[in-house]
């Protein structure tokens, strides 16, 4: 009878730590920004302003109005805020 207690924690124990691998919970903000900095870095990004695709790892990126914008060159998103700033 003790043995069988025994085997019922250990399911429920395993049955606990497969569902966590299955749907990983939410991780620290931290680890998500890192990550998707790797994903940017291999991806082909479209600059918003000249509609160029370039690479991400060569992004110039901006942060405003808390979106994340990403552009081909510098001067690109120089423009893209002058524009802005007109409209
Ligand atoms: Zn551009």
């Amino acid at each position: 009878m003790f043995r069988l207690i025994i085997i019922c924690g250990l399911v429920w124990f395993a049955y606990k730590k497969l569902k966590s691998l299955i749907l990983p919970g939410p991780r620290p903000s931290q680890k998500v920004s890192g990550q998707n900095r790797q994903v940017i870095d291999d991806v082909m990004l479209q600059d918003p302003f000249c509609k160029t695709y370039f690479p991400g790892r060569d992004a110039v990126h901006l942060r405003i109005d808390g979106k994340d914008l990403y552009f081909c060159s510098t001067r690109c998103r120089d423009s893209f805020l002058a524009a802005r700033i007109k409209s």
